[in-house]
């Protein structure tokens, strides 16, 4: 049995029935990470040691008839997320050598679940970029074609989840970040309601937005990922008390009677032909499985870019000041307590300097109401845009991304081609959807595209359904990179 081909769910049942040990399946990952990340590039740290106790604890839990929702299976975790004595540094020079006292939420739930955790995914520095090229440590490659990024910021786990160097893994989403790689890589990512996973220990990038997301070779290894992270935390004062459904029993596969509403202002001008061709196949097919196919319109869609780009940097230099060596960060001692802190912050790279001091302007005296003020306003429209959509329609189809992947250095010093990666994503980040991105399809230089399929608040269950019933009726989910 090649372990390293197994999905998520089957490796799931291949442990149930004893064919094989959470060791064996962590060693294959291991083994593979050894074999090929050094081309793709997908963790900046690797805790091979402590994963194999991990797995043996697994395998002796199993063993004394024990069975938790992941027991024994190797996941990967966006480096973003606090691990308790393993190295965290949010793709940030200024944060290397941080060694967390503690477990992020989510990571704690992972291991609850009996999960192994492989290691740490390169990401964006603070989760600020859409192609993982502004790691203070070094570029993810996309495992379908190394000379293309992997999409980003969390395009290291997207990119381990589709090369097989783990089952499953754990991204944050604040425009698309989750979603975008998803779809670059051809793996299902889901960027879950606001507050429905607990932020408790992410480190912070613009906390009205951020979220974080599973990512899953399928729908179903997605899913199960996500049931464990859901659910209320009280040490985030804004996760949702909200009761936790059985999401993979909710993946029926029936969709009949379901209406999608597809957004006009999502097939616009610049969007690559073959994306837009692919989903609209991807609707058809919908329609085909028993979907009602509606056109809608989500006007204030143009708005979302620039409101994301006052909100997100706003609160981004209120959250990065904290790292000023004096509570975060190296302290590089300067002759005044000013040169103190501009050679620590010189450990910032390029964009995240930028948001410094995009978001600074944008919220000082003289500017704030014209600026992030004027910005709050348009996303309650925007938001408002997705709460009418809702009364007319179940989810929302449209494309992910504009592109397939782009070239590794192509968009690097063009902040705005690079923003523009995620202008149909991050409009639901603005509202209080869900949204997800499923593989359909592949262009004609055999890079993936992606369906997003966005619901309403806490509508997790039926944009997986959809995009499960999606899946089982297509084949895209069983071409593999690297293949
Ligand atoms: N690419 C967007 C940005 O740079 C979104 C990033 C994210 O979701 N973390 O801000």
């Amino acid at each position: 049995m090649d372990l390293t081909a197994l999905t998520l769910t089957e490796l799931r049942d291949a442990l149930r029935r004893g064919k094989t040990t959470s060791v064996a399946a962590t060693q294959a990952m291991l083994d593979r990470i050894v074999a090929i990340d050094n081309d793709i590039k997908s963790y900046l740290t690797v805790t091979d040691e402590l994963a194999l106790e991990q797995a043996d604890q697994a395998d002796a839990r199993r063993a004394q008839g024990e069975d938790t929702p992941l027991l024994g299976i190797p996941v990967a975790v966006k480096d973003i997320f606090c691990t308790q004595g393993v190295e965290t540094t949010a793709g940030s020079q200024i944060l290397q050598g941080f060694i967390p006292p503690y477990d992020a939420f989510a990571v704690q739930r992972l291991k609850e679940a009996g999960a192994v955790i492989l290691g740490k995914t390169n990401t964006d520095e603070f989760a600020m970029g859409s192609s993982t090229e502004n790691s203070g440590y070094f570029t993810t490659r996309n495992p379908w074609n190394l000379e293309r990024v992997p999409g980003g910021s969390s395009g290291g786990s997207a990119a381990a989840v589709a090369a097989q160097m783990a089952y499953g893994a754990l991204g944050t989403d604040t425009g698309g970040s989750v979603r975008q790689p998803a779809s670059f890589c051809s793996v299902v990512g889901l960027r879950p309601t606001y507050g429905r996973v607990s932020r408790w220990g992410v480190v912070a990038f613009a906390s009205s937005l951020d979220q974080v997301g599973p990512f899953g070779r399928t729908v179903a290894d997605c899913t199960a990922m996500f049931q464990v992270a859901a659910g209320y935390d009280p040490r985030d004062s804004t996760s949702l008390d909200a009761p936790v459904p059985d999401y993979e029993a909710a993946l029926t596969g029936d969709i009949r009677g379901l209406r999608v509403g597809v957004p006009r202002e999502y097939f616009i001008e610049g969007i690559q032909p073959e994306v837009a061709m692919a989903v609209r196949a991807a609707l058809d097919r919908l329609a085909e499985l028993g979907a009602e196919i509606v056109t809608i319109s989500l006007p204030h869609t143009r708005y979302a870019l620039p409101v994301y780009y006052l909100i997100a940097p706003a609160e981004a230099s209120a959250n990065l000041a904290r790292y000023d060596g004096v509570r975060y960060g190296p302290r590089l001692e300067g002759a005044t307590l000013l040169e103190t802190y501009r050679k620590t912050r010189a450990l910032f790279g390029q964009e995240a300097k930028r948001r410094i001091m995009l978001g600074t302007y944008a919220l000082s005296a003289g500017y704030y109401e014209a600026y992030y003020g004027r910005a709050l306003k348009v996303r309650t429209l925007i938001k408002n845009d997705f709460l009418q959509a809702f009364e007319q329609v179940d989810v929302i189809a449209a494309p992910t991304s504009p592109t397939t992947a782009f070239k590794i250095g192509e968009r690097a010093d063009d902040p705005l081609s690079m923003y523009l990666a995620d202008v149909f994503t991050l409009p639901v980040n603005l509202s209080a959807s869900c949204g997800l991105s499923v593989p359909c399809g592949f262009d004609s230089q055999r890079l993936p595209i992606g369906l997003q399929l966005i619901g309403n608040t806490l509508q997790e269950a039926t944009i997986l359904n959809v995009a499960y019933a999606y899946e089982q009726a297509t084949e895209w989910h069983k071409q593999l990179a690297l293949s």
